[in-house]
Order: C-alpha cells, then sequence, then structure tokens
C-alpha cells in the first residue's frame, strides 16, 4: 500500500502547482475533549499525500518569535501569556483549556501564516494546513482563538515592504472580530468578512465591508454577496495579496453555525475567491479557519475542496 502510494506520488508530483505549510506539532497539543477537531490537520495531510501531493511541496511552519507577535499583540498580553498569568475572565473566553503547549501552537499557526504569505508572493498561491483564529484581538484572546495569525501574516508583509496593501477575505461563519480590530483605521489593510449575525460573537467591530446574513440563508444569498462584492473589492482596492479564510462552517451540518451552505455553494464561493484573485495576478495564501461537522470528514472534504479549487485555478493561472 506504501509502495503504490509513493508509486503515485512519482507520477502524479506535479498535480500541485503550490507550496502547502504544516506541521505535525499542530494536532498533538491537549484539549481536552472540545468541539475544535485538531485531527484535521493531520487528517487532510495525509490525504493529501494520497492525492498525490509530493512531501518536499510541504514547508514546516516555525514558531514566530515575540517581534513578529508585537507587530499586533500588545506587550502586556504577550507577557501573560508568556507567564501563563490569564485572568479568569480570559480563560473563560478563550472557551479551550489554557497551556504553554496552546501558547506554543498559537506561535507556529502565527509563523505559519506567515510563511504561507510569502509562499503566495513566491508562487501565487499558497496553502496553509492551519491557521485562521481571526478572534485574536490585540490585547487579548477568545474563542478558540490565543494569537491572530492572519492578522499577524498581514502586518508582516505590509512591515516587510513585501506588499502595499492586504486584503483578507474572511469567510468563516463567524465574524472576524479581532481582525477587524486589529486593523481599525489602518488603511492599507481591507478586512472583507461573509459571516453569520445570530452566534457568536455578540460584538462584531466593523470591518471594511462586513456581509451579515442569518441563521438557514443557505447558497444563494451567500454566493450573491460574493458574487457581487469580491472582483469588485479586488478591482478598487487592488491588494498586492489576499489572506483567504476557507471557513469550513458555514456547512449545513455545521454544530457551531447555521447558514447552511452545501459542500458545492462552499466550492462555488472558494472558485470565486481564488479565481478572480488569480485572474487579476493578486496572490492568495489560503488559510484553513474553523468547521465543526460532527462528522469530521466532513469537514476534511471541505477544506480538500478547497485545495482542489485552488489546485484547478492555479493550473490556469501560475
Ligand atoms: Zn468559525
Amino acid at each position: 500500500m506504501g509502495d503504490l502510494a509513493d508509486l503515485f506520488r512519482v507520477l502524479f508530483g506535479k498535480r500541485f502547482p503550490f507550496k502547502f505549510v504544516y506541521s505535525k506539532d499542530y494536532w498533538m497539543v491537549d484539549v481536552g475533549k472540545h468541539v475544535f477537531p485538531l485531527q484535521k490537520y493531520r487528517i487532510i495531510y495525509e490525504n493529501l499525500l494520497m492525492m498525490g501531493a509530493r512531501k518536499d511541496r510541504f514547508f514546516r511552519s516555525r514558531a514566530a518569535t515575540d517581534e513578529e507577535v508585537l507587530l499586533v499583540h500588545t506587550p502586556k498580553y504577550l507577557k501573560r501569556l508568556r507567564e501563563a498569568a490569564l485572568s479568569r475572565a480570559e480563560l473563560q473566553a478563550l472557551e479551550m483549556r489554557f497551556s504553554p503547549e496552546l501558547v506554543r501552537f498559537a506561535r507556529l499557526a502565527v509563523g505559519g501564516t506567515i510563511l504561507t504569505a510569502r509562499k503566495a508572493l513566491e508562487d501565487g498561491l499558497a496553502v496553509h494546513i492551519g491557521g485562521g483564529f481571526h478572534h485574536a484581538f490585540p490585547d487579548h484572546g477568545e474563542g478558540f482563538c490565543v494569537l491572530n495569525d492572519v492578522a499577524v501574516a498581514a502586518a508582516k508583509m505590509i512591515a516587510e515592504k513585501r506588499v502595499r496593501k492586504v486584503m483578507i477575505v474572511d469567510m468563516d461563519v463567524h465574524h472576524g472580530n479581532g481582525t477587524a480590530a486589529a486593523f481599525a483605521g489602518r488603511e492599507e489593510v481591507f478586512t472583507f468578512s461573509v459571516h453569520q449575525m445570530d452566534v457568536y460573537p455578540s460584538d462584531k467591530p466593523s470591518g471594511s465591508l462586513d456581509v451579515g446574513l442569518w441563521s438557514g440563508d443557505g447558497d444563494d444569498p451567500y454566493l450573491g454577496a460574493v458574487r457581487a462584492h469580491v472582483p469588485r473589492i479586488f478591482e478598487e482596492f487592488g491588494p498586492g495579496l489576499v489572506l483567504y479564510l476557507a471557513g469550513a462552517d458555514p456547512y449545513e451540518k455545521d454544530q457551531l453555525g447555521g447558514l447552511k451552505l452545501t459542500k458545492e455553494g462552499l466550492k462555488e464561493r472558494d472558485k470565486i475567491v481564488i479565481g478572480s484573485a488569480r485572474a487579476r495576478g493578486i496572490p492568495v495564501a489560503v488559510v484553513l479557519a474553523g468547521g465543526y461537522a460532527p462528522d469530521i470528514e466532513d469537514t476534511v472534504d471541505i477544506h480538500l475542496n478547497t485545495v482542489r479549487v485552488a489546485q484547478r485555478v492555479q493550473r490556469v493561472h501560475s
């Protein structure tokens, strides 16, 4: 079986015209019994190998440095994380068991999204089998998110003058509250969020453009909004990089979302976002973000569909 998989890899090694970023440490952290399926990272990685992705297409995340984290987060918050000195309210808001390992996981995710952004700028597209922790604010974490990998990666690419403007396209079912707060008043970062109104987070600080949908809306209003806005804002804002949170949680069976999108609808969403960016020569860094279907195979399938869409688009535009 192993030999057959190797043969496939040799035969179809060029199947993925872009790089992946991943770390096996993503699923090693012990968060206890939790709705967040950390093992999805491993299953997706293994599936990609079975689909013919060569191991040398995967780049390992390294933990973000303090300097990188501080591009977005406050020194006081970082100090509290380092010293495991979060208040009871902060621990509650995190909704995840706190540990030094969880902080390391968060730092790895930040480093991973930075690396994915770099690879996307080199090749036009890259996929992080991780990341998308958009509920982390500069001064606190919440909703399973300790550090905001996407915000730090955007700030880092601008700080290094690799790009002048970044657009964050956030299609996780939950509003990207931490990201919106991080970039309020910063004109070089455009934050676009399509999310469900009647779920967490109750406070949704305004981003550059927010589309709020309601429980049960389904494919049509969602895709209508994506079609109406995505190509237009790419044209108008002209980002040098798109960071795309391809959340699997708008899915109809999701336990934490109720937008009721079908898998076909989610594929169409990916096609519009990735296709519209690449057709304009805009590099895209994809991160996975949330996904809480009762059957983890559904979450994995949706994320793999995003990779398949990326594959098809990138074959045309690489
Ligand atoms: Zn979510």
